[in-house]
């Protein structure tokens, strides 16, 4: 499936092709074009945005986008296929991350988990969630021999 995502951040018009990983940083014009651009003509879109663009504007936005494609930096082809067996395969578990300590004691200005709780209540893993966890991860492990356990906060050893 060929794929963009756009979005708008910090005043900047930007649009991701998402099977190829490139990244435009587009004008107005060509922002709004790309809502079209899939299923309609340029002459339909010039239609549509005459309240917006004037018509060579919207046909120069087009033209770009054409570009783009032609060289495979907008709506490139997906070319990552799962194996059947990768499809098929009965998943397993190899790692937990517990957030054991929705609570910090340190309570720094720049924190990223606003001081621990994210914002919210201020709570601690009671020790049987804990451990019902840790059960269910081996439980879901399959035949691996080596799991990973994250302690995650807030600060965790406050837990
Ligand atoms: S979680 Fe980390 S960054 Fe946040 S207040 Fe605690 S020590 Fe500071």
């Amino acid at each position: 499936m060929k794929l963009i995502h756009k979005y708008n951040m910090n005043g900047y018009n930007i649009v991701v092709d998402v099977n190829g990983g490139a990244v435009h940083v587009v004008d107005d014009v060509t922002y709004r074009v790309l809502d079209y651009y899939e299923d309609k003509k340029v002459e339909d879109i010039v239609g549509l945005l005459a309240g917006e663009f004037s018509e060579d504007k919207v046909r120069e936005a087009y033209e770009e986008i054409e570009g783009l494609v032609e060289e495979g930096l907008l709506y490139s082809e997906d070319e990552y296929e799962f194996h059947p067996s990768f499809v098929n395969r009965q998943p397993v578990v190899k790692a937990l991350c517990l957030n054991v300590a929705h609570d910090c004691n340190l309570k720094c200005k720049y924190c990223f988990a606003k001081q621990g709780d994210f914002g919210g209540k201020a709570e601690l893993m009671p020790l049987e969630v804990g451990k019902k966890a840790i059960d269910y991860l081996i439980a879901n492990s399959g035949s691996r021999k080596n799991l990973e356990i994250d302690f995650f906060g807030g600060e965790p050893l406050m837990n």
